[in-house]
């Protein structure tokens, strides 16, 4: 593999870490303050937004790219706001995660299978 690990957790977690710190101070300072479930519940609708898009493009209907575009956003900036109503660190949660991601598909690999 080509691809320097390391550097993907460490950027990914530094970067999360940083939009996810200026999207609480934008959040804070310009929108009324909403509770973890609300985010959760909104992250839901927004997922499902997208999903909806993603269904009629299957089915053959023109659909955008920047409508698709402007619905992950959405999902994006739902996410940012759950974590931070929740506590929740995504530089370092998506960091853990890409560690044990690797680690599963690298034993996956040694046996000859694709994970
Ligand atoms: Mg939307």
């Amino acid at each position: 593999m080509n691809i320097d690990l390391q550097n993907l957790q460490t950027v990914t977690e530094q970067n999360l870490q940083q939009v996810q710190q200026l999207f609480d101070e934008y959040q804070r300072e310009a929108f009324t303050q909403r509770s973890p479930e609300f985010f959760c519940l909104e992250l839901c609708g927004e997922a499902g937004e997208l999903a909806n898009l993603e269904k009629k493009k299957w089915k053959g209907k023109d659909i955008q790219h920047s409508a698709i575009a402007d619905e992950a956003a959405d999902v994006m900036i739902a996410l940012l706001n759950y974590s931070n109503a929740r506590g929740i660190d995504l530089g370092i949660a998506v960091r853990d995660k890409l560690i044990r991601i690797e680690e599963k598909r690298s034993a996956l690999a040694d046996k000859g299978e694709l994970y």
